[in-house]
């Protein structure tokens, strides 16, 4: 008899499995998913069952036997390889990487000891009474409470995007709900992974709440999962491979068992909206502060008159946001907030110093630089968003010499939190790493210094982005403090659909049909880099033609798009260049795992990006 096995290792991308010859005293024994242990090279390794044949009659190559059966009890399920199996593929990874990464971390002595208990035998359930797909809107925090506990069925997966959002989940379920409940995410010790991972492999908690990685566990009897903050982007994996999406892979396991599906959280996603979700009204706006009469009126400060007089005389916390910096430069006018943008992407310029152009990274158009508005006939600029030290600056120069708060800064490159005396009220400085710093119960003011440039990046999800944010904003905040947008361009549809969100979805909701972005299109972008910025183009180009080629033959509904090159263009020391494909959104299953056998081992697969300019 011949095992498959699965090595639980770092291997190429190709490899999904070895042989094995099973010793005459273990073929009574074997069994698909059991954990054993293999000779490879010169060491021994873990490795797991994916299936057996009968030894072929002639073999041609010499096949080394299993060493040992570590548990008689299969680790894991047919269908949870048959899932690793369709992720490795969409993932561009080996099953064994894949393993190594969804498995319990493999402590050879600890391993030894563990006792597992049966699976339950898979049957596919009948379709539930309910929707299989399901969205809930809620309007606070009680509401939200009440709907988790109502939705946790023994056994729940909630999935959160961050894991500073945990804590509360946990907080709104009952206290015999709490007493199964298990948490899972990336800062987790070794030791805690391990009885973690067991407990819910043997089927030992009711609830889990993690963020995205737990999508990978071990589910053996779940019944429900629930994607709580749904809209969030932290649900995809983007920083590293694999670089998976949760909700995509929570519809690969509906398919499988037939498990229900909730979406959930304060703001709806525009893929929900697309599916039939209403976006609740929300009982409260942002006062929106038209920057352009500061301007008129001679105050080139940061603040606004109104922002400058709340920070300076509350007696509470302050909370200032600025978008990132640095990820993109566009041209536009200071004075009403117009960009330039190209007309066949639909999204805004970027401006190359070099050649004093604009252009649009997607599909290559440039335009020259005009120096006069063609909506208000002022001059127009790069513009430049005002970094979090030069705010800070200017809180300084703004509050009087002896005041009682603590200045906070918080972005990619600082963290001033830990030297901050707790009871004094601050006033905090800060990109997106600074919300959950935010102590909402103190904080009397929530401003957003300068929207605009968050709104001119070249990305198709920037406007829903910003959006979101606003959204969590207005869930968080308590009822009495205030929160102030300062902009150029008041007439943007966001702004003009605060007090009514369906305008906005269905805006945007137009655009992106219209242009051909998701949902209404699967995306799949892939990614190169090179010390060398000629030969990354280079790579590029070849790779393109050869996926075309290879396109046109097999007649697939795949349309590819030329490389362009990323911004920021250099990056972590080499120069990158990307393709997207636009998959169509029944079919990008297969399709995603048929146009990956073709991508070269060196590049980067991103199914399901949340952004297509940065690498
Ligand atoms: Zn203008
Ligand atoms: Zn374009
Ligand atoms: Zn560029």
């Amino acid at each position: 008899m011949i095992a498959h096995i699965i090595p639980i290792k770092r291997v190429q991308k190709h490899i999904t499995f070895f042989d094995y010859l099973v010793p005459e005293a273990l073929t009574q024994d074997i069994r698909i998913g059991q954990l054993v242990s293999i000779p490879l090279r010169n060491t021994v390794i873990f490795g797991i069952v994916f299936s057996l044949s009968k030894k072929p009659e002639k073999q041609e190559y010499e096949v080394k036997e299993i060493a040992a059966i570590i548990h008689s009890i299969p680790l894991v399920s047919r269908q949870y390889l048959h899932i690793i199996r369709i992720l490795s593929a969409w993932y561009g990874l080996a099953m064994g990487t894949f393993l190594l990464l969804a498995l319990l971390p493999m402590q050879k002595r600890k391993l030894q000891s563990i006792t597992l208990k049966n699976i339950p035998p898979y049957k596919k359930k009948e379709k539930p009474f309910g929707k299989l797909l399901d969205h809930f809107s809620y309007e606070n925090k009680k509401e939200h409470g009440e709907k988790l506990q109502k939705l946790c069925k023994k056994q729940t997966l909630i999935l959160v995007p961050k894991k500073s959002l945990m804590p509360e989940v946990f907080a709104s379920l009952t206290k015999e709900q709490q007493k199964y409940t298990a948490f899972w995410h990336s800062d987790l010790t070794k030791k805690e992974q391990f009885s973690t991972w067991l407990k819910i492999r043997n089927g030992e908690v009711d609830n889990i709440i993690g963020t995205r990685s737990a999508i990978l566990l071990p589910f053996f009897s779940l019944k429900h999962i629930v994607i709580d903050y749904e809209y969030d982007e932290q649900h995809k994996h983007w920083d590293q491979t694999p670089r998976f999406y949760t909700k995509d892979i929570a519809l690969l396991i509906q398919q499988i068992y037939n498990t229900p599906i909730t979406y959930s959280g304060y703001s709806v996603s525009l893929a929900e909206f697309a599916r039939g979700t209403i976006p609740q009204k929300t009982k409260e706006t942002p006062t929106i502060i038209d920057m352009r009469s500061q301007r008129s009126n001679h105050n080139y400060s940061v603040f606004s008159t109104t922002v400058e007089e709340a920070i300076t005389t509350t007696e509470d916390d302050v909370f200032l946001f600025l978008n990132r910096r640095g990820y993109a430069t566009s041209y536009g006018c200071r004075d009403c907030g117009f960009t330039f943008s190209c007309t066949s992407c639909n999204l805004p310029f970027i401006y190359h110093e070099k050649s004093n152009t604009l252009q649009c990274h997607y599909c290559k158009t440039s335009a020259s630089i005009v120096f006069t508005c063609p909506k208000c006939a002022s001059s127009v600029v790069k513009l430049k968003g005002a970094g979090t030290e030069l705010v800070e600056t200017q809180v300084r120069n703004s509050l009087p010499e002896k005041h009682n708060h603590a200045i906070v800064r918080i972005d990619a490159d600082v963290n001033d939190t830990t030297y901050t005396d707790e009871k004094k009220p601050r006033i905090l400085i800060g990109t997106e790493k600074a919300l959950p710093f935010i102590r909402w119960n103190k904080t009397q003011h929530i401003v957003f210094i300068h929207i605009d440039q968050q709104l001119v990046i070249p990305e198709f999800s920037a406007q829903t982005h910003m959006w979101h944010m606003i959204q969590d904003v207005l869930y968080r905040k308590k009822p009495t403090s205030s929160f102030y947008i300062q902009t150029m361009n008041p007439e943007h549809i966001l702004f003009q659909s605060l007090a009514d969100p369906i305008r906005f979805y269905t805006h945007e909701n137009t655009l992106r049909k219209r242009f051909n972005y998701p949902p209404h299109t699967y995306i799949t972008r892939y990614f190169y880099g090179h010390q060398n910025a000629q030969k990354a183009k280079d790579e590029a180009e070849k790779v393109y033609h050869i996926l075309n080629q290879t396109l046109t033959k097999a007649q697939k509904d795949i349309i590819l798009e030329r490389p362009y090159d990323m911004h920021p263009k250099y990056y972590r020391g080499k120069y990158w260049f990307c393709i997207i494909a636009r998959m169509n959104n029944t079919t990008w299953k297969n399709d995603l795992i048929w146009l990956n056998r073709y991508i070269p081992r060196l590049w980067r697969i991103d199914p399901h990006p949340i952004s297509l300019l940065s690498p």
